[in-house]
């Protein structure tokens, strides 16, 4: 699989990797001449001589360094499988990663990253708010372990985040600056550059900081955190990468070794996703730019939609962004586009919020997002129910707050549906 990579190119041309999904990494010749690869559902593989297999055992638990012309073969699927190998080396080229591992969740991607790269003793940073999940994570098991966590609001500077630190007295024991940019689901942003500036500032040769950055709302398209400086990007594949609503998967991938790292942690914790997840989520990787197009684009319309309506206070959109605020700035530098995903306040509360949710025809009531159907959910309710109230509030996760992921219907559609069912607030 790997011994393609020189396929991304014709001639000096580099290609694009929306050219490249349908093909990279994949040689129908090892497999019958298929034109798509196979689903390799096995749970095994078998060696072709015992040295054959020792050879493999021996590189893939580190217990010596690979020959030069030597590849890791195939042992196992919860070490490797040609369908997450083939989608591992497709996944890299959106963000020009050196490597990727790919999980059965979002959070077997956190989760697995941030025990795979912390220990007790150490300090992860990490911005508020952040999905229900990853806060819950980070608060009520990471604490378990030893690991401190200290969390700053998305939207303030950097110098007022090195204060916390040091106020904490946490400087020299941070470990990982942990980021999700923008914020689910208030869309507030963070500087990758400026936190991985910190990360250097703050780091020594003994204790490397890592930046580690969730992109599962703009990313692989939009938006690019390894060019800021981040080391390592966690998507939720359920979401865009994936596309279609119907399967759960993860991703982590950036510099080599960390990712290494983090691969031996999904080998022990067993975090793997399974073949079919791997061929589904390459089968979704083909359509990528035209699915987070279609979505970026109708967005644009239903944002400046909700922004004219009487009974909305305030919509949460990249793209609405003025000069001078220092969030816009931000996207500027670090964003290629607004992407698909919104929120807005409704005039009222929970009781409004509700009433429109429910009036709802072609939007489906439902968390998650990035699917091709459109989505809306009550954070306050759901996806952030399980976050302090207080901390709520001062991450203005209002009653009255709405989260749209917008699909890839017509706009004229979605406007039309959300114009009906504001009329039921
Ligand atoms: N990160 C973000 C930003 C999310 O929105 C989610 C889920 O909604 C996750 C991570 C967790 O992903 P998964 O549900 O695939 O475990």
């Amino acid at each position: 699989m790997t011994d393609h990579k020189e396929k991304r190119f014709i001639g000096d041309k580099e290609l694009k990797p929306e050219s490249l999904m349908m093909s990279y990494g994949y040689d129908p010749m090892l497999s019958m001449g298929a034109v798509k690869s196979p689903i390799f559902q096995t749970s095994t593989f078998v060696f072709e001589s015992a040295q054959a297999g020792k050879a493999f055992f021996e590189i893939s638990l580190g217990l010596r360094e690979k020959g030069p012309t030597e590849e890791l073969g195939l042992i196992y699927s919860r070490l490797n499988n040609p369908d997450l190998e083939i989608l591992e080396d497709r996944l890299t080229l959106w963000d020009r990663a050196e490597a990727a591992a790919v999980f059965d969740s979002g959070m077997g991607a956190i989760s697995t990253t941030m025990f795979a790269l912390l220990q007790p003793g150490d300090v992860v940073l990490y911005n508020e708010p952040v999905y229900g999940g990853t806060d819950y994570f980070i608060k009520h098991i990471l604490m378990r372990f030893g690991i401190e966590a200290i969390e700053f609001h998305a939207g303030i500077g950097t110098d007022e985040i090195r204060q916390r630190l040091v106020q904490a007295g946490a400087a020299d024991r941070l470990r990982m600056i942990y980021l999700e940019t923008p914020a689910n689901p208030t869309m507030a942003m963070v500087d990758i550059e400026e936190c991985a500036r910190l990360a250097r500032e703050l780091g020594t040769p003994e204790r490397e900081v890592v930046v580690a950055v969730d992109n599962t709302f703009l990313g692989p398209l939009w938006q690019h955190p390894l060019k800021f400086g981040a080391h390592l990007v966690l998507y939720s594949a359920t979401k865009y990468i994936g596309g279609h609503s119907d399967v759960i998967a993860g991703v982590c991938l950036g510099r080599a070794d960390l990712v290494e790292r983090v691969r031996t942690h999904r080998t022990f914790f067993g975090s793997m996703a399974g073949p079919w997840t791997g061929w589904l989520l390459m089968r979704s990787l083909e359509t990528l730019k035209l699915r987070m197009t279609a979505s970026m684009k109708s967005a644009r319309y239903v944002a400046d939609y909700l922004a004219e309506h009487p009974k909305v206070d305030r919509v949460h959109y990249l793209g609405h962004l003025s000069e001078g605020d220092p969030q816009f700035a931000i996207y500027k530098k670090q964003c290629v586009a607004p992407g698909g995903m919104m929120a807005f306040d409704i005039r009222g509360g929970e009781a409004d919020a509700f009433r429109f949710l429910n009036a709802l025809k072609l939007f489906k009531l439902a968390v998650s997002l990035g699917g091709t159907e459109s989505l809306a959910e009550h954070p306050a309710s759901m996806t952030h129910a399980d976050v302090d109230p207080e901390d709520r509030k001062r991450h203005e996760i209002g009653d009255g707050l709405v989260r749209l992921s917008i699909g890839v219907e017509a706009p004229e559609d979605q406007i039309a549906d959300i114009e009906q069912a504001l009329e039921a607030v």
